[in-house]
């Protein structure tokens, strides 16, 4: 009888979310609300690694989910979140991660065309160097041979993956121990980031932006604050160069707990940081917020009803984390 209730409770509040995630606009024009999708790569050819992350999502796909978006949100430019009195209400961002070549050539080359303003935020140590992104190298690493003999004080099994838990020096002795460094195999399995010419050429359009992802793809909890802040500011330095940058972070891998921490938080609002992002699935309710979260978009999003699903559960997850900023 009690899990009858129970059940009954989630179902009503399920109706109710539904209901204000679709007229919620309507019936509160004033809130400043903001809902901020997120995406990787765009690719009819998805990867290993963007298959078994769900980080791909098709032309035709994508297409669609932006067509809808642009029917149910007024998409604004990332700088606007900046200037919080002209964000109107039902505001969308279009944001990207980690630099992606299929990203580029068939997502944000789109949206250009279309006048779509979007943000990526990238990694310029792997853009530089055509080299993997790190959870990229670690999870190629997992899935050829046994870490546990090569890392004995690491319990890959009890604790979290080696994405989230290799640091640089464990990737230093691994590579000094296996001298492993096929990084054309690796990026096939990861699949191709984009070049700095190419990226600037997107830029070019006024449409598209840049912002920090660290410069090299490590989570941040598997860092010390001096590593991590170094990754960040060297990152801030190299975008610095582009005229087409905001001041904004994106913590790679973005699971609040897993990933990164109050610490981390207190370190970049020190650093002047403008907004930091973080990707549990929610939608913000105040664009005011320093920290803001993300709602990842995905292949199987592929009808309106789906998309409108995937925006309740965004609704209920909200932006209520516990940290402070
Ligand atoms: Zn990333």
């Amino acid at each position: 009888m009690l899990h009858r209730i129970k059940r009954l409770n989630s179902l009503v509040k399920y109706v109710l979310q539904y209901i204000k995630t679709v007229f919620g606009h309507k019936l509160y024009p004033g809130r400043k609300k903001i809902t901020v999708f997120l995406y990787h790569e765009i690719s009819d050819e998805p990867t290993a690694f963007s298959q078994s992350f769900g980080l791909c999502v098709s032309n035709q796909v994508f297409r669609t989910q932006i067509a809808w978006i642009r029917r149910n949100f007024t998409i604004i430019h990332p700088a606007d979140l900046l200037q919080p009195r002209q964000i109107p209400s039902n505001a969308a961002l279009i944001t990207f991660d980690d630099g992606f070549h299929g990203a580029y050539h068939n997502g944000i080359s789109y949206l250009n065309e279309h006048k779509i303003p979007s943000l990526m935020f990238l990694n310029m140590g792997c853009i530089l160097d055509q080299k993997p992104l790190e959870s990229a190298l670690a999870c190629y690493y997992s899935s050829k041979e046994n870490l546990q003999e090569i890392f004995p004080g690491l319990n890959l099994e009890k604790n979290t993956p080696l994405h989230l838990s290799i640091n640089p020096r464990m990737m230093e002795e691994y590579l000094s121990i296996k001298s492993y460094s096929d990084y054309e195999k690796i990026n096939r399995y990861q699949g191709e980031l984009a070049t700095v010419s190419e990226i600037m050429s997107y830029t070019d359009s006024g449409f598209h932006t840049l912002g920090n992802h660290l410069y090299r793809h490590w989570n941040a909890e598997a860092l010390s604050d001096e590593e991590f802040m170094h990754m960040f500011n060297e990152n801030r330095e190299r975008l610095s160069d582009s005229e087409y940058v905001v001041d904004f972070f994106a913590f790679p891998n973005g699971q609040p707990g897993s990933c990164f921490s109050q610490r981390h938080l207190s370190l970049l609002k020190e650093a002047g940081v403008k907004k930091i992002f973080y990707s549990s699935g929610g939608i913000n309710d105040d664009t005011d917020k320093l920290l803001l979260n993300r709602t990842a978009l995905f292949e199987t999003d592929n009808t309106k009803w789906k998309l409108w699903k995937r925006l309740v559960i965004a609704n209920l997850i909200g932006n209520n984390h516990s940290y402070l900023v």
